[in-house]
Formats: C-alpha cells, structure tokens, sequence
C-alpha cells in the first residue's frame, strides 16, 4: 500500500479546519493495518480502557488508580516531542498551547482525545475545557473526576514541547457529574519535596515512583535507592541474634537499630526540605507503610500523658515470626520511636503493649516522652 507523505499544507488545512482526518484514513484490511494522518492507529477500544483502570484498581484505590493511568498516559504524551519537532521543520509555529490542541484535534478526529476549548494560557499554566472526554463516558460509573488519561497525556504534551516539567489537574469532570471536564495545567518542579508531599496527602502511591530496573540489579524509590527483601529475614534475624546473645537482649539490639534507622530517615527528609515535624513524622509512618512494613489503623495522642498510641496491622515482624505468645515487634517498635524522635526533635521510649504474636488482634505501641529518664 502506497501511503500519503503529510506536509506543511496537511497540517494547515487541519489547524484550520478545512479539511479533517477523514481524508487522511487508510485502511488495509488484509493487512490488518489502519494509518491516519501518516500513523498507525486502530480504533477507539473502550474495553482497553476500562481494563487499564480496573487493572489499577485491584492494588488502588481508584483515586490512585487514576493516577496511575495518568502516569502512563504521560509517558504517551511525551512521545508527542517527534510530532513537534516534525512541525518545526516544515516551518508551523505554533505556542506549546496550541500544539496541545492540534495534537487533542488529530486525537479527537480518530474517536480518541477530547476536542478542547482552550479557556486560558500563560508561559505557566494553561486551562483547557471539554464537554466530556471519552473516558469520562467509559468509567462514569465510578463517579469521580477519572480524566487521568487526559490529564497524563497533556503533562507528557506539554513537558515534551517546553522541556519544563507539567502537572495538570482535573477541576471538574462529566464522570462526576460535573457540566464539563476541566483541566488546569500548571509548570512546577518536580522535585523529591514534592513527589513525598503528594504521597503523603494520599494523591500519589509510591509505586507511582519505583523505578524498578531488575536486569541492572537496582531499584530506587523518589531517586533513593532501595532494595527488596523476603519478610522472614526478621525472623531470621532475631534468631539468629537470640542464639548468640540470648532473646532478651537480641530484642534490645533489634530495638536500637531500629530506631536509629528511622532517626536517620527523618534526617534525610530533613535534607530533602521537609521542616514540619508532624509532616517528618507522617511522610515516614506512610513511606514504610506503603513499602510493605505494616498498615496503620489509627494513632492517638493522649495530651496529658504525652503519650502516642499507634496500631498498626499486619506489622513485618508479627508476619514473619506468626504465633509465638509473646511481643516480637522490637524493630518496629525501634523504628516508631526513631520517626517520633527525628521528627520533634525529642528523647522517647518505644513500647509494644499488645502483639499479634502473642493472641492480640493488632499490635500497638505507646510511643512516651523520656524527659528525666535515663
Ligand atoms: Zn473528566
Ligand atoms: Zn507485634
């Protein structure tokens, strides 16, 4: 099949409307191949659609879940650098603005992308508007702005044009009801600061961040490097602490570690730019429970015994070590007291009151000042 050559006069006639993409359609169906506008393409799979969010969802939450489908759609978005260049050279000039809306155009001509009014642009933020995008339409049922395939595609859009980083948000969305969606796109950094932030007020998950490269043997979490480990290197641990030292002080030793590892991580989110001791504390409690360590049911704070109750389920150790009728949680322990004491800047004791090891339904701490201990 001889395909069309797209030049500067295609892209004229479809920025101003004299044509569209009909003309550009090739279908060869023994091929089984279908090019619009000199790309391969294929036809609008909502059922793809669905399954992408539904697949996020198992694991998230579907507000996560649409973040992490705008995550990849960023990623598409950022392929659009080829397209760019490509107008550039045919001599087009077109703000980053409207080389968004031509894109959105292409997209929107095929079935895929939202034909967007654009409502305002400066060098930093741009407000685009649609009366309903095509996956507002297949996720409606969740009832929450769910436009994380836009919202993706328009940072990656923007970021390739404008070589600054983009993060776009969705203000009002057909999916919730909403008259329209909505998009606001504004240029920040993107720095670690703000990556933890987002993780912390619950608008990102870390996984959002792993960069996970298995054959080079590393992996790393917001630019920190990280490793994985089985869980019953705990029990592991601790047994073997116990054998050479007995199991009362292996669990002191275990403790004390513990708790200087998690002194040393708050430090670290203090060289990050995290000042705020309540954010140090929770930016910490949230990062090891998201990495796998244990999930938090509730904490309590006792203001007239300056006492911190914290419960937890499923902790790493009570995991690792199963029903052993007594408290195992001594890393854990460690490490909350450690996150406390970084955080405000204050000399505490860790203690583990009820254990899953030993019959309790969760285990919980009381984290207490140690002013005049010694
Ligand atoms: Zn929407
Ligand atoms: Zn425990």
């Amino acid at each position: 099949m001889d395909r069309k050559k797209i030049g500067k006069e295609d892209f004229e006639a479809i920025i101003t409307g004299k044509k569209d993409v009909r003309e550009y359609m090739e279908a060869d169906t023994v091929m089984g191949e279908t090019f619009c506008f000199g790309v391969r393409t294929a036809s609008n799979p909502d059922y793809l659609t669905k399954a992408l969010y539904e697949m996020y969802e198992t694991s998230l939450s579907r507000k996560l879940a649409v973040q992490a489908v705008r995550n990849l759609y960023r990623s598409v978005g950022l392929g659009s650098g080829g397209l760019n260049n490509y107008i550039k050279k045919l001599g087009i000039n077109l703000t980053p603005a409207e080389f968004l809306l031509l894109v959105f155009k292409l997209q929107h001509q095929q079935g895929w992308g939202a034909p967007f009014e654009l409502v305002s642009q400066t060098e930093k933020k741009i407000i685009l508007r649609t009366s309903k995008t095509f996956e507002s339409q297949v996720m409606k049922e969740w009832k929450i702005p769910v436009c994380g395939i836009h919202r993706g595609w328009i940072e990656g859009v923007m970021t390739a044009v404008t070589g600054r980083n983009w993060f776009c948000l969705e203000t009002k969305c057909y999916a919730q009801g909403d008259d329209c969606c909505e998009f606001v796109a504004d240029q920040t950094e993107s720095s670690w600061k703000w990556k933890a932030q987002a993780i912390v007020r619950g608008d990102s998950a870390i996984t959002e961040y792993i960069e996970h490269k298995p054959l080079e043997g590393k992996i790393k979490l917001i630019d920190d490097p990280v490793v994985m480990m089985p869980r019953f290197i705990f029990s592991s641990m601790m047994n073997s602490l116990a054998k050479t030292m007995g199991e009362v002080p292996a669990g002191g030793v275990n403790y004390r570690a513990y708790m200087d590892m998690g002194k040393e991580n708050v430090e670290h989110y203090k060289k990050m730019g995290i000042t705020n001791p309540n954010t140090l504390a929770d930016m910490a409690f949230t990062f090891y429970s998201q990495m796998g360590w244990f999930r938090i049911i509730k904490m309590e704070w006792n203001e007239a015994e300056k006492t911190k109750t914290i419960t937890l389920e499923h902790t790493v150790e009570s995991e690792s070590m199963a029903n052993s009728g007594k408290n195992v949680c001594f890393c854990t322990a460690g490490l909350l007291a450690g996150i406390v004491e970084g955080a405000f800047g204050i000399k505490v004791r860790g203690r583990e009151i009820k254990c899953r090891s030993k019959g309790d339904e969760h285990c919980v701490f009381e984290i207490k000042n140690r002013v005049g201990d010694t």
